[in-house]
């Protein structure tokens, strides 16, 4: 906003002269145009300007007392913006260019006065003291607008500060939080390294000891059961049985920690052979329905006729999970039934897809414990299992080979009124023309040539003297040799003609595959190459038996081993 005099307004001129006809005259002249006040000496002019608004003065140089530019020194520092002109003659002009010079004068007018000149001079004076005037409220403004920018700035300032320090601190954290971090995903790093490496010690300690334990129970079980042959007086009968369950039992145990320790370590693979379901089925159920009966429960199962038979899969996994459901089943059972029940979980689907489920009227389990079911060592209630024993291994197992088929493991259960175990497995099915060749009962029915087993020369490859003694034991033949190792196998082999050979695989010197394949070399000098082989492995595993058969071998038993498995391989092999 520009500042100035409205037209109704006037300036106000102050004359200041000692003569009082040129007071008058300039008066006469501007009256119309300004407000004229007057006054005859500096002093009084002062008083006048102190007591009125006055905006231009125009005063005579020459006074007596006080000069006109003494009058402008006196008031300049008091009245900085009123314009001052000097009314002067020429014989003081050097004095008025000095003010001027200095800046207390604006313009000087020479006397006599004229009018036109002194109109023009006091338009122009009013000019300037406008200007002077919106000059300074213009500073006045930006002064102020200067300081609340100034102000602005310094708040914003102040705040910025902040929010650069809080920043600051924040990336500070965030650098304290990403070391943290990456410090725990290093601790995380080697923790799981080091875990890994104890799960794998761990895997690798039970495989090897599983097998350090199944080498001398195979001795207790072998020599128990040759007893067993030769006793019929109690109360030795008696214990002779409590030993040899005790045995089976403890053989479960090792059989249930080596697939533990397998399926853990990644190592578990499943078969993929054709098989009969019906045969899986009732092989189980005449081993369960013993059982059973012994306790007078009803043992029955059913298998709908719609379920596709002729499966492909692993026919020995499947009957390990039926066992462990069933046996558990029948082991929390005291009174009613256990029954197995097998439907067809989706028809339309192009593999066989099949439910099995496994229903009891036993002691059923608290809602509460059903969480812990199918997890490793985990027995629903410690007071409950004084009664019965288990490992807690069972279900978690089957949980783990039910989703190696693909499948999902579930139970519904009602404590005090038994429980419903089911379990779905997808199997691929059979080809047509697999369908027709499979699958006939296991040789378990078969009829056994009735062998003279004394008579048999077998050689016995087998470094631990107690294994080498239960085999004599079983085959009641003193003429057996035996070889401690792979060297003084081969060396019989050149020398002797044998019926047969009893290969332990794990042996000092070469394992019972390298000597198997040496003999079945034709380039090698043993003097029968198609001399029927049995490995008798400690490792039962699917994938060793399939190891020995491949390198050359004919049958397979397993320790501990049992007279009847062992005649059954030695028939079959010399039968052939
Ligand atoms: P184990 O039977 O060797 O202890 P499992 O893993 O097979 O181990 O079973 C774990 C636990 O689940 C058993 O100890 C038992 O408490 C409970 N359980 C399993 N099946 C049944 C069942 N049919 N009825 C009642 N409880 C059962």
């Amino acid at each position: 906003m520009v500042y100035s005099l409205n037209d109704s307004e006037k300036g106000s001129l102050l004359i200041v002269d000692d003569e009082s006809e040129v007071l008058k005259s300039i008066k006469r002249y501007f009256r119309n145009k300004y407000i004229i006040y007057t006054a005859n000496s500096g002093d009084e002019g002062y008083k006048t300007i102190s007591s009125q608004p006055v905006h231009i003065i125009i005063c005579d140089q020459r006074m007596p007392g006080m000069s006109g530019t003494e009058f402008f020194k006196k008031i300049k520092n008091t009245f900085p913006y009123t314009i001052r002109i000097i009314l002067t003659g020429y014989s003081d002009i050097q004095a008025v260019i000095s003010a001027i010079n200095e800046g207390n004068v604006f313009r000087y007018v020479a006397k006599p006065w004229d009018p036109i000149e002194l109109d023009a001079i006091i338009k122009d004076a009013f000019e300037r003291y406008w200007l002077t005037i919106n000059n300074l409220i213009l500073m006045k403004e930006l002064k102020i607008a200067n300081e609340t920018l100034e102000e602005r700035v310094k708040a914003r300032t102040a705040e910025l500060t902040k929010i650069n320090e809080t920043l600051k601190f924040e990336i500070e954290e965030r650098k304290r939080i990403e070391a943290d971090l990456q410090a725990s995903k290093q601790e995380l790093f080697f923790a799981k390294n080091e875990a890994d490496a104890a799960n794998k010690a761990k895997s690798e300690f039970l495989a090897k000891m599983s097998h350090e334990i199944r080498t001398p129970m195979n001795a207790v079980i072998g020599m128990t059961d040759i007893l067993l042959n030769v006793t019929n007086t109690e109360p030795q009968l008696k214990y002779l049985n409590i030993i040899k369950t005790s045995a089976d039992n403890l053989i479960a145990i090792i059989n249930d920690i080596l697939d533990i320790s397998k399926i853990e370590s990644g190592k578990m693979r499943l078969e993929k052979i054709n098989f009969n379901l019906n045969f899986v089925v009732d092989e189980i159920s005449k081993i369960l329905e013993i059982t059973a009966n012994k306790k007078g429960i009803n043992f029955s199962y059913s298998i709908n006729n719609d379920v596709p038979i002729f499966l492909k899969g692993d026919p020995f996994r499947l009957k390990q999970i039926l066992l462990n459901l069933t046996g558990n089943a029948i082991k929390f059972t005291e009174k009613g039934n256990v029954e197995i029940l097998v439907s067809n979980y989706d028809r339309n689907s192009p593999n066989a897809t099949i439910k099995f489920i496994v229903k009891d009227t036993g002691i059923g389990i608290p809602k509460d414990r059903l969480n812990l079911l199918f997890k490793l060592f985990s027995q629903v209630d410690s007071s409950i299992n004084r009664n019965y024993s288990g490992t807690g291994l069972g279900l978690a197992i089957s949980k783990q080979l039910v989703e190696l088929m693909n499948g999902k493991i579930g139970v519904e259960t009602e404590e005090g009124h038994g429980s419903c175990f089911w379990f779905i497995a997808i199997f691929e099915k059979q080809s047509e023309e697999d369908s027709v060749k499979c699958c006939f009962p296991n040789d378990n029915n078969k009829e056994l040539n009735p062998i003279d087993l004394f008579s048999l020369k077998i050689l016995l490859v087998e470094d631990n003297f107690f294994n080498q003694e239960v085999i004599i034991g079983f085959l009641n033949n003193s003429s057996i040799t035996i070889a401690g190792n792979g060297k003084e196998a081969l060396n019989l082999l050149r020398d002797k003609i044998f019926d047969l050979i009893l290969m332990d695989v794990q042996l000092p010197d070469m394992d019972g595959l390298e000597i198997t394949e040496i003999i079945r070399n034709k380039k090698s000098d043993v003097l029968n190459h198609d001399i029927p082989i049995i490995a008798v492995t400690a490792n039962a595993s699917r994938e060793d038996i399939q190891n020995c058969l491949e390198a050359g071998m004919n049958e397979y038993i397993s320790k501990p081993i049992r007279y009847q498995k062992l005649f059954e391989a030695i028939n079959k092999v010399l039968k052939k």
